[in-house]
């Protein structure tokens, strides 16, 4: 008897296996928590603006929290129909003030910047963090991870001195148990100094884990941390 192939079945495999592909596809992999030096946004040749509500304090700011995927690529502005809603984070927006300063120009209260965080990153990971989780794990992550307090334990200060790259990594290993990435920047002389330090996460917001990829920070072996 001659075997008869049905390709309706083949077809129906394949779509069913396109589909659990998709459904077991990550939204991304890991978070950057992304905090920033307010002295190096501000020395900088386009300079910066104190918010409305005062200078921030002299401490690393959030910058964000930033799904990313592991071959270093990163989704953006996932979800148009999510728009930040300043009412579902009225709880914690004096944690923001404090925490997560605005630094652009002109001045303003902080919510453009929010916003932007919120709509090009936040939406990315809103399967795992709705808006007011998002912004309340990037404030608790801050206070676990106190970067001044760890580099100012090592004898590294925000004294316009230069420090070398290592020894801020180390000290920031030697604290958390994993290598941070470092990203740089240029003063208004020129000099290559301290910018932003990324920590990864676990794709649920809990845990710090190893990065899987480090971003290129552009420093150079000795940088300056400069006073704020
Ligand atoms: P992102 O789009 O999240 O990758 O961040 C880059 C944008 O954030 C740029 O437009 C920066 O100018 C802006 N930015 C970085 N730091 C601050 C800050 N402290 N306040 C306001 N805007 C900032």
């Amino acid at each position: 008897m001659e075997m008869k192939f049905d390709s309706s079945i083949l077809v129906k495999l394949l779509f069913l296996q396109c589909l659990s592909v998709i459904c077991a596809a990550q939204d991304f992999d890991f978070f950057y928590f992304v905090q920033q030096w307010p002295g190096s946004y501000c020395d900088t040749k386009q300079s910066c603006c104190y918010p409305t509500t005062g200078k921030p304090p002299a401490d690393f700011g959030i910058h964000g929290l930033w799904p990313n995927y592991k071959d270093g690529s990163y989704p953006s502005n996932c979800d148009s129909s999510n728009s930040y809603d300043q009412s579902k984070i009225s709880d914690l927006i004096s944690r923001m003030q404090k925490d997560w300063a605005t630094l652009a120009c002109p001045s303003n209260s902080g919510s453009n910047f929010w916003s932007h965080e919120w709509d090009k990153h936040g939406t990315c990971s809103e399967s795992v963090l709705d808006q007011h989780s998002y912004f309340k794990t990037a404030l608790n992550l801050k206070s676990k991870i106190d970067l001044l307090q760890i580099l100012q334990s090592a004898g590294i200060n925000p004294d316009d001195g230069f420090y070398s790259l290592s020894s801020i990594q180390k000290a920031i290993r030697n604290a958390i148990g994993y290598t941070p990435g470092i990203q740089c920047n240029v003063d208004e002389s020129g000099n290559n100094q301290l910018y932003q330090i990324y920590i990864c996460v676990d794709n649920s917001g809990s845990n710090l884990i190893q990065c899987p990829v480090l971003p290129n920070g552009k420093c150079a072996s000795t940088v300056e941390f400069p006073s704020f």
